[in-house]
């Protein structure tokens, strides 16, 4: 949420931008017209990545405002496709695997049977897996200009977790997606909505999972380049914890320009937006796959499916082998990747 009280209008938000890139005076112009609700191009322009949240020196939350205004105005379009895309994600077949009584859930959201081969192996033993449209959080509304729908949504979907989460006896739900993390772990709070069980994210599984497992891990000595999904800039202080990951799998992050803060959209998102040419798309996704090459990455990693569905053969046709990071792990963990690192096998 917007703070407004913390906001001194410096502009920094419009300044770092990537995608706005505003000079300092029009940034802090513009952004004035924000809060005080008067028209101005940021509603139109804004792709929705989040990042303004973490570029904020005071902890204003400055997209929460920008996407606020964004609904309230109707100014940001995106396409009948996208629209029709999301609305179909709610009413998709829901289903609950049931794993051993007491081991953790695992929430696939909507987006666990979008790569094959990748919900495999022993990370996933005994899980109880819940996915389909009431395990869905809807936080990419967000990035249609509707952040009011992920709060009309949020309790519910807190409840159908928590009711399963009570069927098998566990206190403790696995995030496969970062966008149900946001919402468990962030958006929840500022709802008001108590979340009866502790979420947890699949970085921070797969980190305790190595931990524990540390004389089975084949180090795989790999320079990669990560793609940061948007949402996860709700919850940043998990990056650390993604750090401790990588070195324990002996993988190098090469320090990039556009990674961290300053991670870009893997261009499904800016994909949505009805006035955003496919050329532009292509531009940012191709900024963004070349930065890790020409810092030195031989992969290319994401924590997201969709964001790998964006970039994976982009990424293979620049020598930058695709992988998801469950795959990643699991190849530490030695076991073999049969529908490739990425969920699909390049000829
Ligand atoms: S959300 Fe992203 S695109 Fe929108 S203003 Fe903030 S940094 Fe720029
Ligand atoms: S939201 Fe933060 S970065 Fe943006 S103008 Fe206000 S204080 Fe500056």
């Amino acid at each position: 949420m917007f703070d407004e009280e913390k906001c001194t209008l410096c502009g920094h938000c419009l300044v770092e931008c990537a995608y706005l890139a505003y000079p300092e005076k029009k940034a802090k112009i513009e952004f004035k017209k924000l809060i005080e609700g008067k028209p101005t191009p940021v509603t139109t322009e804004c792709i929705t990545c989040c990042a303004c949240n973490t570029y904020c020196p005071e902890g204003a939350n400055p997209f929460d405002l920008i996407n606020q205004r964004q609904e309230e105005t109707g100014t940001f379009k995106v396409t009948d496709q996208a629209l029709s895309n999301m609305s179909m994600a709610s009413q998709l077949p829901s289903k609950v695997l049931k794993g051993q009584l007491g081991k953790p859930i695992m929430n696939l959201c909507t987006v666990g049977d979008f790569l094959s081969g990748v919900i495999e192996g022993q990370l996933f033993d005994g899980l109880t897996f819940t996915k389909g449209g009431d395990y869905f959080c809807y936080i990419g509304w967000i990035h249609l200009g509707k952040p009011s729908k992920v709060k009309e949504n949020a309790a519910k979907f807190v409840n159908n977790l928590t009711k399963v989460a009570n069927d098998v006896g566990t206190k403790e739900v696995i995030c496969f997606h970062d966008d149900c993390y946001a919402l468990l772990a962030n958006k929840a709070k500022e709802y008001g909505i108590r979340v009866p069980f502790k979420p947890v994210h699949i970085i921070e599984y797969m980190r305790d999972y190595c931990k524990a497992h540390a004389d089975d891990i084949k180090k795989l000595n790999m320079k990669i380049s990560y793609q940061q999904p948007c949402a996860s800039r709700y919850t940043f202080n998990k990056d650390e914890m993604l750090d401790e990951l990588f070195k324990l799998i002996d993988v190098e992050r090469v320090p990039r320009k556009y990674d961290k803060m300053y991670a870009l959209c893997c261009g499904g998102t800016q994909g949505a937006i009805a006035n955003v040419t496919k050329e532009e798309v292509e531009k940012w996704r191709m900024k963004n796959i070349m930065d890790g090459k020409e810092h030195g990455a031989e992969a290319m990693v994401f924590l997201c499916p969709l964001c790998t569905l964006s970039l994976r053969s982009r990424a293979k046709a620049q020598d930058l082998e695709p992988y998801l990071l469950s795959n990643l792990v699991r190849l530490a963990l030695g076991e073999e990747l049969t529908v490739g690192g990425a969920g699909k096998k390049f000829s």
